[in-house]
């Protein structure tokens, strides 16, 4: 048996308070969560999930073509739709459902090939494989290689990309991608996942934030991440939603999300409307940190909140996350297969709730030990 698939272990958490939480018994430092902006504990979420309960009771009952399907379901499309500034918006259980089904529902039926950057996350690949139809990798944002790939395709493409990379926080190119459209004819899908809830004037994405609403034919994003709920959405016109209710697998055959779950992420797209606040001071302390890693000769290739330091060497890596451990900081190593080989590291995920305090500590730690370890 191959050991390394064994060396994945669950470690429950027992309490949480913010980006604090305490794991067999020792306190922590999150910088593992994806909640980047403590909505999972927002007040006025669990305000509404509690109502919502009371109101609905939990499950739905059945996939949404049964009897699965609520108003409120809708009411939250037309909030996606408004808040995307796209025609009209699909819920999805969750993303990595949304990718692989949507995926795999337009091609080949729409697009007969599919691009997409070599460092797309696993739920892209997923889709792209279940789709069964040929298709490329572009090196990572770069917009030549993904012209040279368009040259030589003669059907129409799908070319797929995320706006904020999973694992290395950078930003995709997207207004060059979006300048190819003028020159070659294929369909565009951006996973939002990390974006949503963090840049641009309403918090909707970074397909916003670059003012490509029109120009991204599919938005897809999820709730999972700075909206602190669960499952997803597409954003996209009333014909690939049609298509899609049609067509798609997981949309089809898996029950739909409990109602409060719903009514939750509804809420959770209100409050990063009007409150703008936590995701400045999530913008800023992940710039602080930033900083402070250049000034220390530490680098990242992070644009974002999400800020890998990459090492190399899985053990080292391992070893590196232990001493943060140790010390009271909850970072895990990323290693192959979610990372290419060789390109371990430590992921840090900032959190509005970080301070300057826990950023310095963690800075001073890395700094030693990479220090006496020759990091290049
Ligand atoms: C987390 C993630 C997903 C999957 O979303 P879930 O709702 O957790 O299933 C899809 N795409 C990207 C880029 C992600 O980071």
């Amino acid at each position: 048996m191959d050991n390394q698939i064994f060396s994945r272990k669950l470690n429950p958490i027992t309490k949480k308070n913010g980006v604090s939480i305490i794991i067999n018994d020792k306190k922590y430092i999150d910088f593992s969560s994806n909640d980047y902006l403590g909505l999972s504990q927002h007040p006025e979420i669990i305000k509404a999930c509690i109502n919502s309960v009371k109101k609905y009771g939990f499950g739905a009952g059945g996939s949404r073509l049964l009897s699965g399907d609520r108003k409120i379901f809708h009411k939250l499309e037309e909030k996606i739709a408004k808040f995307k500034q796209k025609q009209d918006a699909l819920v999805f259980n969750s993303g990595y459902q949304a990718n692989g089904g949507i995926i795999s529902a337009f091609c080949p039926a729409i697009y007969k090939t599919i691009l997409l950057d070599e460092l797309c996350h696993a739920s892209i690949i997923d889709g792209v494989l279940l789709s069964k139809v040929t298709f490329k990798r572009f090196k990572h944002n770069d917009v030549e290689s993904l012209e040279r790939l368009l040259k030589t395709t003669s059907q129409k493409a799908l070319v797929i990309t995320e706006s904020v990379f999973s694992m290395d926080g950078d930003i995709a190119p997207l207004k060059e991608i979006v300048d190819l459209k003028n020159r070659y004819d294929f369909g565009l899908y951006v996973d939002e996942a990390h974006a949503t809830g963090i840049f641009g004037n309403n918090g909707s994405g970074m397909v916003e934030k670059l003012n490509l609403t029109d120009k991204v034919d599919y938005i897809m994003g999820t709730f999972s991440k700075a909206l602190g709920g669960f499952g997803a959405y597409l954003a996209c016109d009333n014909y690939a939603k049609n298509f899609i209710i049609n067509k798609c697998r997981s949309f089809i055959y898996s029950t739909a999300l409990p109602i409060p779950v719903i009514e939750c992420n509804s809420k959770s797209i209100d409050i990063v409307r009007k409150d703008k606040t936590r995701r400045q001071e999530l913008l800023e302390i992940s710039i602080y940190f930033k900083t402070l890693l250049q000034k220390n000769a530490l680098k990242t290739p992070s644009d974002s909140q999400i800020i890998p330091i990459i090492i190399g060497e899985e053990s080292k890596t391992i070893q590196i996350s232990e001493i943060l451990r140790k010390k009271g900081f909850w970072v895990l190593p990323i290693r192959y297969p979610t990372v290419p080989l060789n390109e371990a590291r430590l992921r840090f995920s900032l959190n509005y709730g970080h301070t300057k305090e826990n950023i310095n500590e963690v800075v001073k730690i890395l700094k030693n030990f990479l220090l006496c370890h020759e990091y290049k």
